[in-house]
């Protein structure tokens, strides 16, 4: 699901399920499209296919919360986790400028994320405007609860985590990605993150001011050994599936 407004994203959601659900999960996807921050323009809703013999299984990362009293703090440890997992100060630099500025040359959010190379701090996705918008991604149901009752046990249960965990999980599965930083386009949603394997998924907060509506996500890619349209082709479109949830660790203030 995707929902815009004067062309601008404000919303999306991605599933990966068994047909037999196909109606009560559509409905889901238009009332989440209808409680975005800002009602859309446009939905668009579209569902297809996927062979099961394709799908491939995965665990998702481990989930650590840190909580600042200051985004500026907040700031500096998603800088020093993204060091310590050898993204280059430029590259760290140039994500967090277009992820301030909107990473659109107009400067408003993408629908997708951008692909920055971990070295040099390039961008190399093909679609500026776009971005690359990772798909076909879901939990098993049993996961999926499972996941639901460890982050509620810990106080950190929100939609928005069961989503971005799998999108984290299935970008950092690739060994082209090095790492992830994101920052939530809603408003009303301040933690952010930065994903790698060696890392986890560390969630961030505050990233941002309440009432702001930057947002955004970087994959940081080891260029060198890549092969930009498989790794494009393995985001959008190969289905993967969280059968293993990861530890879920206690948040730290
Ligand atoms: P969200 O975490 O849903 O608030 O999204 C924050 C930003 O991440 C959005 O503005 C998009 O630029 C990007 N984004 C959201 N969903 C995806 C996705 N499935 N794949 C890649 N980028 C995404």
């Amino acid at each position: 699901m995707r929902a815009s407004l004067r062309k601008a994203h404000v919303s999306g959601a991605e599933r990966l399920i068994d047909g037999a659900c196909l109606k009560e999960v559509l409905e889901e996807m238009l009332r989440r499209a209808l409680a975005s921050y800002a009602l859309p323009d446009e939905i668009r809703i579209s569902a297809d296919t996927v062979l099961p013999d394709s799908i491939a299984c995965i665990r998702s990362l481990d989930v650590k919360t840190r909580i600042f009293s200051t985004i500026d703090a907040a700031h500096r440890a998603a800088k020093e986790i993204l060091g310590a997992n050898g993204i280059s100060p430029v590259a760290i630099e140039n994500a967090r400028r277009l992820l301030q500025s909107g990473p659109t040359p107009e400067g408003t959010n993408m629908r997708g994320a951008m692909i920055i190379d971990a070295l040099t701090g390039e961008r190399i996705e093909p679609d500026i405007r776009r971005g690359v918008r990772v798909s076909r991604i879901d939990y098993t149901q049993e996961a999926r609860m499972l996941l639901k009752n460890r982050l509620t046990e810990f106080g950190i249960y929100h939609e928005r985590v069961i989503d971005a965990l799998a999108i984290a999980s299935k970008v950092i599965h690739r060994n082209e990605t090095v790492a992830e930083l994101c920052c939530s386009d809603n408003p009303d949603y301040t933690t952010g993150y930065v994903a790698s394997k060696k890392s986890g998924y560390v969630r961030l907060a505050p990233v941002k001011e309440e009432g702001s509506l930057r947002g955004g996500r970087a994959f940081f890619v080891d260029a060198r050994n890549l092969h930009l349209g498989s790794y494009i082709d393995y985001l959008e479109k190969q289905p993967v599936i969280i059968d293993r949830i990861g530890d879920i660790c206690e948040p730290l203030t």
